[in-house]
C-alpha cells in the first residue's frame, strides 16, 4: 500500500490538512505501506517556498512521518508534456483561445460539477486555423475532448473505499483544461500522471474532489494508468459551519504550532474524530 498527502503551497495548512495528513498516514502505516508527501507547487505564481518549508514543519508537529523525499510537481513538467503529446497525438486535446471573458460571455455556458462547462467554442475550429493561430503564438490553453474521449474510455468506475464500485461521470465536466502556458500542466493532468509515477495505490483527500476523479478516471482510462482505490473524506467545517479554507487563520497549523500547542495530542485526537470545539466533520 502507498498513500500520499499532496499539499498545494499556496497558503498556510489547517485543521483540514492536518485531518487528511493523518488519514492517509495511518491508512499506510496500518497496513505496513508507504507514505509520501507531495508538493503540488505546479501553480508558480501562486507557491511559496516559504509555504512549503512550513508544511513540512507542520507534519512533522504532528508526529507524522513520510517515506523519501517529498516529490515536487515544478520539477516533473516533462512527465506532463509527454502525457499531454500522447493525447494531442491521438486527437483526444485541442487548443483553446477563449479569453475569460469570452467564455463568460457565452450564454450558453451551462454549469457542471466544477464549475462552467466549457461551450467548445474552439474545438469547432478548422485545421488551418488553429495552426495559423499556434504558429502566431497566440495564447491557449490545451483541452480535453471529452465526448471524444468518454466515448473511447467507454463506462468507468473506481473503488470507494468501504463503498465498493463507483460510477465515474465524466462527460458532465465538458471539455476541462489539461495545460496552459503559464502552468504547464493542470491540477487533472499534473495529480493524475504522479498518482500514477509514484505508485499510489490508496488515494486519501476530501470529499470536495469527488468530481475531479470522475475526470481523474477518464485520464487514467486515456493514458493506460492504474486506477488507485480511493478514499474521499469528510471535511473540517469551521465554528460557521463552513469547510475551513485560508481565511481561518485560527484554524492554521502553524498558528497552533507556534502558540505551544501539542502537535502529537492534536494527531491523535484528529485520529479519533475528536476536533478542538466550533469545529465539525461535514460530507459536503
Ligand atoms: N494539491 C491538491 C489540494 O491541495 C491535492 C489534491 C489531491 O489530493 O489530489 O487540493
Amino acid at each position: 500500500m502507498l498513500t500520499r498527502f499532496a499539499p498545494s503551497p499556496t497558503g498556510a495548512l489547517h485543521l483540514g490538512h492536518a485531518y487528511s495528513a493523518v488519514l492517509a498516514h495511518d491508512m499506510a502505516r496500518a497496513a505496513g505501506g508507504r507514505f509520501r508527501l507531495r508538493i503540488d507547487d505546479i501553480d508558480g505564481s501562486r507557491s511559496r517556498e516559504e509555504h512549503h518549508a512550513a508544511a513540512l514543519a507542520d507534519l512533522a508537529w504532528l508526529s507524522l512521518d513520510w517515506d523519501g523525499e517529498p516529490v515536487r510537481q515544478s520539477h516533473r513538467l516533462n512527465d506532463y508534456a509527454a502525457a499531454l503529446d500522447d493525447l494531442r497525438l491521438r486527437d483526444l486535446v485541442y487548443p483553446c483561445f477563449c479569453t475569460r471573458a469570452d467564455i463568460a460571455a457565452s450564454l450558453s455556458a451551462p454549469h457542471g460539477p466544477s464549475g462552467a462547462v466549457y461551450p467548445g467554442t474552439c474545438r469547432a475550429l478548422g485545421a488551418a486555423e488553429r495552426e495559423a493561430r499556434l504558429t502566431e503564438g497566440e495564447a491557449h490553453c490545451w483541452r480535453l475532448d471529452m465526448a471524444r474521449s468518454a466515448a473511447l474510455a467507454g463506462p468507468l468506475a473506481w473503488e470507494e473505499q468501504g463503498q465498493g464500485l463507483r460510477a465515474a461521470d465524466p462527460g458532465a465536466h465538458g471539455d476541462v483544461v489539461l495545460a496552459r502556458k503559464d502552468a504547464p500542466a493542470s491540477y487533472h493532468l499534473a495529480s493524475t500522471v504522479d498518482d500514477a509515477a509514484m505508485g499510489v495505490t490508496h488515494v486519501v483527500r476530501g470529499a470536495d474532489l469527488i468530481a475531479s476523479t470522475d475526470v481523474h478516471r477518464l485520464l487514467q482510462a486515456l493514458l493506460g494508468l492504474p486506477t488507485p482505490c480511493y478514499r474521499h473524506h469528510a471535511l473540517v467545517c469551521g465554528p460557521d459551519g463552513r469547510r475551513l479554507a485560508k481565511r481561518d487563520a485560527a484554524a492554521a497549523l502553524a498558528a497552533l504550532r507556534y502558540a505551544g500547542a501539542d502537535g502529537a495530542a492534536l494527531a491523535a485526537d484528529l485520529r479519533a474524530g475528536r476536533l478542538p470545539t466550533g469545529y465539525s466533520l461535514r460530507m459536503p
